[in-house]
């Protein structure tokens, strides 16, 4: 069987250094996946509840079209996704484009004008910069005149509660956390960490909305942003929580006021949640949410043999190969922009779809560096299947994330450091 796997490894164009190098590296990591797959059983018990109490049936998997009047599968579906993330209510919607939709959607539809947002843990993703003003964009917040101040977090990546005290003031109305790191290095949060927060805002006042940006975040521990005090829990489906089988969507899953406002914003005043056909995309949110604990553990077992795989080469790895995980992202830093296109093209040539083409550097709308994007997805830019991104600027560092099935994630990270020393930024006779 070993010469066997040998075979198809070489085929694929991993070469026989470069598996053993691998392999090593995975032969110290056996107590790690199995910590992984007790989360991903814990979850997926969670998951199989929720759906057996909500009752899910067969006719849930069908869907409406038109309006979406009574619509049993995504009323049913919602309650499923409320009681997983310990919410009063949730929206779960294809009409949801996307995360940063999501997001958006939740913070315009809770703010009013002259209302201030607090981000209490630095600057949030890059695509909410334009959603809420802080590069000039169409429709920000700003332009409501909603205003936003900022509170980074401290250098170890510790909360910086003082200067959040004084940042609270009696416009603010909701405050955002950002889970997972997105495209910077610093640590990711853990839920109790975000419960920490939520519960030092509240003792300021308790009537400040706290909104969970729960990107990447979910299933990677036992518990979610509703279970410590969130008011609202924001994601989108082509991350975790849609399996690798939702095409499209994001959810909202909070207090019932926040999700109604949320619901009013999306349809119109005075229809909210009653409409909005479901089409033909419920049996794929259903089955990709039951999948998505397992799915995630895949991904995170990739995530935790790339730190561990490119830290022993001696590239700066955050999280590092031995720390807790909080969300899939494993960012590398390679220092050049070389280093970065190279991973991003060895994760490009072990996809299944796609795998025969270049990705190159390119403007992408949102962002306001160059970008590179690998993306073999079955599901058009979704990041739960095997991924990485990097922008073209200092520190250079690559965030890799996703993989369906765990043998297609180390394939990935082999072809990375396989493209690696093809264009010798890392040297043969390290892996030796
Ligand atoms: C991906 C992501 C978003 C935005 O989601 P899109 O679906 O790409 O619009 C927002 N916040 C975080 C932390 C993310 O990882």
């Amino acid at each position: 069987m070993k010469k066997a796997l040998e075979e198809q490894y070489l085929k694929l164009g991993i070469s026989e250094a470069v598996l053993s190098f691998g392999n090593k590296i995975l032969a110290s990591l056996e107590g790690r996946f199995r910590q992984i797959d007790e989360i991903a059983e814990y979850n997926q018990l969670k998951v199989i509840h929720a759906m057996q109490d909500c009752k899910v049936s067969e006719a849930c998997l069908l869907g409406t079209t038109g309006y979406g009047y009574n619509d049993l599968g995504r009323d049913t579906l919602e309650m499923v996704y409320a009681k997983i993330f310990h919410a009063e209510d949730a929206l779960v919607r294809p009409q949801i484009t996307c995360g940063t939709h999501a997001l958006a959607l939740a913070l315009m539809s809770n703010l009013r004008p002259g209302d201030e947002l607090l981000s209490p843990v630095g600057k949030p993703y890059d695509t909410l910069e334009e959603v809420i003003g802080i590069r000039e964009s169409k429709g920000s917040l700003k332009e409501y005149g909603i205003s936003y101040k900022q509170v980074d977090l401290l250098p170890d990546g510790s909360f910086h509660y003082e200067a959040i005290r004084n940042a609270v003031c009696d416009k603010t109305r909701l405050v955002t956390i950002q889970r997972s790191k997105g495209y910077q290095t610093r640590p990711t949060l853990s839920v109790k960490q975000i419960g920490e927060l939520i519960r030092f805002i509240k003792g300021i006042r308790p009537d400040i909305i706290c909104m969970v940006d729960n990107c990447y975040g979910e299933f990677v521990e036992t518990i979610e942003p509703g279970d410590v005090g969130a008011d609202m829990t924001v994601g989108s489906l082509i991350k975790n929580p849609g399996g690798g089988l939702a095409p499209i969507g994001g959810y909202i899953a909070g207090k019932r006021e926040c999700v109604e406002n949320a619901a009013y914003r999306l349809t119109s005043p005075g229809l909210g949640k009653e409409v909005g056909a479901s089409l033909g995309v419920l049996s794929s949110f259903y089955q990709g949410l039951f999948l998505s604990p397992t799915v995630t553990a895949n991904a995170l077992k990739g995530a935790v043999f790339a730190a561990n795989l490119f830290e022993r080469l001696g590239f700066p790895v955050v999280p590092n190969g031995t720390e807790s995980r909080h969300d899939i992202i494993q960012a590398v830093t390679f220092g050049s922009p070389e280093g970065v296109i190279a991973f991003c093209q060895g994760i490009q040539a072990a996809a299944s779809v796609d795998s025969f083409v270049t990705p190159e550097p390119w403007d992408m709308p949102g962002y306001d560096s160059q970008v590179i994007m690998a993306a073999g997805a079955f599901v058009s830019g979704s990041s739960i299947e095997l991924s990485a991104d990097g922008p073209i600027a200092p520190p250079y560092a690559v965030y890799f994330q996703g993989g369906l099935t765990w043998p297609h994630a180390k394939l990935g990270i082999l072809k990375a450091l396989q493209s690696l020393v093809a264009k010798g930024i890392v040297a043969k006779e390290t892996l030796a």
